[in-house]
């Protein structure tokens, strides 16, 4: 069974690597490993080149069950003209480093905000979220409404907290990947900075969804 290796997860930062084709479909090849993050949950795919072709979107096969466990090693699928490429082949490729770090940046950020969203007395779930390069949004029901007071006090508890400097970390534990900050930990698998000073300030947004959901807007300041 085909497997990718996801060099995302400990190396974040890294923005080329070296790999081998391991199977050529009609618009896609998947490699024996990657940095580029597949389109999964709630984080958007990298874009970037492989051997100086641009692949123009990225996904995985996620499997389905019930305790939030990952498989690690799916098959990542990067969709290129695959007319250069065969089986076996060595590639060198990059992910675009600036979009890779605003969302790492915005992704953090949104764990920081729905920490903040838990402590509210009228906070019910997380209804869904997704990341891209342009803003975080998250989708929180709760019993009574989001007021633009308790947004303006939320946003400057985030940002209190982001100026902080609070160290990052991710970590596997029993087979499920953890975002952890602080004495805050919550499950996740996207990509992450590695302190809260490199988000800098955000912006918060908020839209009414209707039946109790608040749908959160993050937004990078600079
Ligand atoms: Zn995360």
């Amino acid at each position: 069974m085909l497997q990718t290796k996801r060099l995302f997860d400990d190396a974040p930062y890294d923005c080329t690597f070296n790999a081998n084709v391991i199977e050529v479909g009609e618009d896609y090849i998947v490699l024996d490993k990657t940095l580029f993050y597949p389109l999964s949950g709630n984080q958007n795919y990298d874009t970037g080149e492989i051997n100086g072709i641009a692949v123009t979107s990225v996904s995985v096969e996620e499997e389905q069950n019930e305790s939030n466990k990952l498989s690690f090693t799916s098959p990542i699928k990067h969709y290129v003209d695959t007319s250069g490429f065969e089986v076996g082949q060595q590639v060198i490729a990059s992910i675009n480093e600036e979009n890779r770090l605003r969302t790492m940046r915005l992704h953090s950020a949104s764990h920081v905000v729905e920490y903040f969203i838990r402590q509210m007395s009228s906070f019910l779930s997380v209804e869904g979220s997704f990341v891209n390069i342009e803003k975080d949004r998250t989708d929180y029901k709760m019993s009574e409404s989001i007021t633009a007071e308790l947004l303006a006090s939320l946003e400057e508890q985030v940002n209190n907290f982001i100026s902080q400097e609070n160290e990052i970390i991710f970590m596997t534990e029993d087979g499920l990947r953890y975002w952890q900050c602080r004495d805050i930990k919550m499950l996740c698998c996207g990509t992450h900075v590695s302190n809260t000073k490199e988000i800098g300030k955000v912006k918060l947004s908020r839209k009414n969804k209707g039946k109790g959901i608040n749908r959160i807007e993050i937004t990078l300041m600079d």
